[in-house]
């Protein structure tokens, strides 16, 4: 059985990631509506990558005896204002979810849960991936984003991201 508080955070962070799988998918969408289809790609298989963190999440509560409560899950709140906008607000958000993840931890920490911290230790490295990735994208946005050969070219290259389950088996 988990401690109250670390069980209650982790049953946020379900809806938190499809929260964030909902935002990608906006994020897909507005990409596909403006024609880059490669961006599109690339935020689709980011929207599935959350989904897949979400149902670590409520495996992780199922081993550990916890009910998995579902809330409602937010209408993406993100403007949409351009290509290069959308790749910051990524950031930002990838930013958000680091400080919810090191919160669940710090609160783990705090009652000695080694087993939920070492479950935590894979979201740990996986969101240095997360933001290092859309820092990529903003850096490769800044330096040809602005040529339309260029931007033709990134859109190509972000076209070839395909999905792969999350290395993390519970
Ligand atoms: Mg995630």
């Amino acid at each position: 059985m988990l401690d109250k508080n670390v069980a209650k955070l982790l049953n946020e962070q379900v809806n938190k990631e499809f929260y964030s799988a909902y935002l990608y998918l906006d994020f897909s969408n507005y990409y596909y509506d403006i024609g880059l289809d490669g961006f599109g790609n690339w935020y689709k298989v980011q929207a599935q990558e959350e989904r897949d963190h979400a149902m670590l999440f409520v495996q992780y509560l199922q081993m550990n005896g916890e009910n998995v409560t579902l809330e409602a899950i937010a209408k993406p709140d993100v403007p949409l204002t351009g290509a290069k906008a959308v790749l910051e607000e990524g950031l930002k958000h990838e930013q958000y979810v680091t400080s919810l993840i090191h919160n669940i931890y710090d609160a783990a920490y705090a009652v000695k849960d080694f087993r939920t911290m070492q479950f935590l230790d894979w979201f740990v490295k996986e969101q240095g991936e997360e933001e290092n990735n859309a820092e990529s994208l903003i850096k490769k946005y800044s330096l040809f984003g602005d040529d339309a050969k260029g931007l033709y070219m990134l859109d190509n290259e972000l076209a070839a991201r395909v999905y792969a389950a999350p290395s993390l088996v519970l």
